[in-house]
């Protein structure tokens, strides 16, 4: 066979939502791209702060040498400075820069985690709803994506993730704030969370790993807060970017950021492993002129007012229409009930009112869909009359 089996069989798997975007796509083509409602991708749609292009444009007119070459796998020392100082911050202990790694993006920081601690046959356990690119990346190292049930309210589940924990488990892997739910989970469960990783950790004789994938950090609503697990958790770290925060996903800019309460040997064996798995995943280094400007401006982010305003916009258009949602509290997702069980059928019927979303099956979640508001304000308020046709069909008004 030309391609790998495994490929094929994802190819094949995923083939239905390559499906559901070519329909969007002809769906534009026939009714113009202003005519049909997008809440598909999770794209950032604001732009970069002002000073990001600044800071960028006089890193490239100084002139300085060297700007471009090589460098240690882990970065270059400003920027793990940088995010040291920032992660410290968030955290509320001291991070050193020996203790992170700069990546390309938070995708290419997990995959850099898995590489790091995964061995054939071993586990990672993740509540759902999920982001869906993690089975993938956890398959890359040979393990298994293992999935645990959430409250109602997609809260953490202690005792589901106990239930799933074995002599295979290296590792709980949470998403906070949520890509698709938009939740941020409680402290309290994440303490209850710590609490059993360290008793299962001591009965094991090895660390089982919490990793937190958290580029939606900065986005967050009516004051929740995202809990710092760096400072709860000695074998927990933290995977970020700035595609978000910066709102430049093209740029391909993140970190990893290991707690310092490890013990110094876990630590140092980690880090080794960490920087080794960035240099032959075939990234090398993080992109370098990105490096040079979080170096700088690690702690700004872009104008999220605009995710605010249409957060809240779709709060009040799916409350008039008695949709059942969660709250979001954080990133630009919501995450509603599906009318019916069938969520693919939903969104194929949604379709025909020219509305884009995406199935909750697709995130571990059936009988949801997941909306992006990542959009121009306007979209949504056109799409509100569509949003109706399809409540009306539904019997929902
Ligand atoms: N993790 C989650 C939950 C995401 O939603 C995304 C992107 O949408 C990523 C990771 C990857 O982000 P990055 O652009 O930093 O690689």
């Amino acid at each position: 066979m030309a391609i790998s089996q495994e490929v094929k069989n994802f190819l094949e798997v995923s083939s239905w939502i390559r499906k559901m975007f070519e329909e969007g796509a002809n769906l534009k083509k026939k009714f113009g791209e202003e005519n049909v409602y997008d809440f598909s991708l999770g794209n950032p749609n604001v732009e970069p702060p002002r000073r990001f292009k600044e800071v960028l444009r006089d890193l490239i007119s100084d002139g300085k040498p060297g700007l471009h070459y090589y460098m240690p796998n882990a970065g270059i020392e400003d920027a793990r400075r940088a995010i040291a100082r920032k992660v410290s911050r968030d955290e509320g202990i001291e991070v050193p820069p020996e203790n992170v790694v700069m990546t390309a993006g938070a995708a290419g920081g997990l995959n850099v985690v898995f590489k790091a601690i995964l061995n054939k046959g071993e586990e990672v356990i993740t509540p759902i709803p999920f982001f869906v690119e993690y089975k993938f990346y956890v398959n890359n190292f040979g393990g298994n994506l293992v999935l645990a049930e959430t409250g109602d309210d997609f809260s953490i589940d202690v005792e589901e993730i106990e239930k799933k924990i074995n002599e295979k488990t290296k590792a709980v892997l949470i998403n906070n704030p949520n890509n698709p739910s938009g939740v941020v989970y409680e402290k309290d469960d994440l303490k209850d969370l710590v609490e059993l990783l360290e008793e299962k950790s001591k009965e094991m004789g090895r660390p089982i790993y919490l990793i937190s994938d958290e580029p939606y950090r900065k986005i967050v609503y009516n004051g929740a807060e995202v809990a710092p697990l760096l400072s709860m958790y000695r074998y927990s770290m933290v995977v970020s970017s700035f595609s978000k925060e910066l709102s430049i996903p093209g740029e391909r800019i993140g970190y990893i950021a290991v707690s310092p309460l490890m013990e110094k040997e876990k630590r140092d064996l980690l880090m080794d492993a960490l920087i080794f798995a960035n240099r032959v995943l075939g990234f090398v280094n993080a992109p370098a002129l990105m490096q040079r400007v979080v170096a700088i401006c690690a702690e700004d982010t872009a104008d999220f007012s605009l995710y605010k305003r249409n957060r809240d916009l779709f709060i009040k258009i799916l409350s008039d229409l008695n949709f059942s949602f969660v709250k979001p509290e954080g990133a630009f997702y919501i995450f509603p009930k599906s009318p019916i069980p069938d969520d693919l059928e939903f969104v194929k019927e949604a379709q025909k009112e020219r509305i884009l979303i995406v199935p909750g099956s697709g995130f571990g979640k059936k009988g949801h869909f997941r909306i992006a508001y990542c959009v121009p304000t306007e979209v949504i308020e056109r799409s509100v009359p569509s949003w109706e046709r399809l409540a009306k069909r539904f019997g929902m008004i």
